[in-house]
């Protein structure tokens, strides 16, 4: 089975609208998706109602990316079969959503004092409905020529430290896990692999999310160097983790695309290992 625990639609800031998402999945031949967009489910209803009237078979798995602040670290915990029409679940996420828009506009100022004038406005109208995330405003950056692409508006302006940076007061790693827990889903650590941190620290960081109750974590993507899957798989063991791998999937590129290159290694527990997959032979 093909199966890709980590995906993002134009409900946050991805570029493929749900339903574009669900049928890119397909084309892929993916059996199980999960659609994982920043700090909100409101994409799941709407890819969900579009399968069902559909002949596509496909699982899709109901999940969230929450942002975290650790010491200093922005760092991802993705919540798997969470429920999205929990209450207190979306409750919870409003309150993350607020602190998104409250730093988009601190970023915005800051842009303003360097010249840079109506990059909220913009990016409000890129996100077209969905929270601005730094993305949307790296994007109003190109359009404006101010950037000449994406990873540049992160090098000079929004990256940690650069121009505009805005440190987020997000959610702690606990918190994030006690969220997906009571929303009834796996809480997952998002792309180890991509924290400009240490290895010392690196491990530091999984000791304490497994300590805090955290599930699993991603130990491959399609690019990574074998020596760092090693090092990641050595580390989840270490912790005693489950083994989860996505393709953080953005928009189609050369370097992403859904479902590609994601296999686990046959000796890891995959997250998935007591959920109830069918596969697309049986009819899902
Ligand atoms: P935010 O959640 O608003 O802080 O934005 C984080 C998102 O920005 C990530 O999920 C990526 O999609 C994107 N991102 C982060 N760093 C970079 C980078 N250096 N270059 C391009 N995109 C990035
Ligand atoms: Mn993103
Ligand atoms: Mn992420
Ligand atoms: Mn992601």
């Amino acid at each position: 089975m093909k199966i890709d625990l980590h995906s993002h639609s134009t409900c946050s800031d991805g570029a493929l609208t749900p339903i574009e998402l669900v049928q890119r999945a397909q084309q892929m031949q993916v059996d199980v998706l999960a659609l994982t967009d920043h700090d909100t489910v409101s994409g799941i209803n709407i890819a969900r109602e579009y399968l069902e009237n559909s002949n596509i078979k496909l699982n899709l798995i109901a999940g969230v990316e929450l942002s975290t602040s650790w010491h200093g670290f922005d760092i991802h915990i993705v919540g798997l079969q969470v429920d999205k029409d929990c209450d207190i679940f979306l409750q919870r996420l409003e309150s993350q959503l607020a602190e998104r828009d409250r730093r988009a506009a601190r970023i915005c100022e800051k842009l303003a004092k360097c010249g840079h004038l109506g990059i909220y406005e913009l990016a409000l109208e890129i996100a077209d409905g969905a929270q601005i995330s730094r993305n949307h405003i790296a994007r109003a950056l190109v359009q404006k020529s101010i950037c000449t692409h994406a990873q540049q508006a992160f090098s000079k302006y929004l990256g940690k430290g650069k121009k505009a940076h805005v440190t987020p007061k997000w959610i702690s790693i606990q918190d994030a896990i006690e969220w997906i827990h009571d929303a009834g889903g796996q809480a997952v650590l998002a792309h180890p692999g991509h924290y400009d941190m240490t290895t010392k620290w690196l491990r530091r960081l999984v000791a304490e999310f497994a300590e805090s109750g955290g599930d699993a974590m991603e130990i491959t993507h399609p690019n990574m160097a074998a020596d760092k899957k090693k090092l990641l798989q050595g580390i989840m063991s270490d912790n005693a983790l489950l083994a989860s791998a996505g393709s953080d999937f953005h928009f189609p590129s050369r370097f992403t695309e859904l479902g590609r290159r994601l296999d686990l290694p046959q000796t890891v527990t995959p997250v998935w290992h007591n959920w109830n997959l069918a596969t697309s032979e049986e009819g899902l």
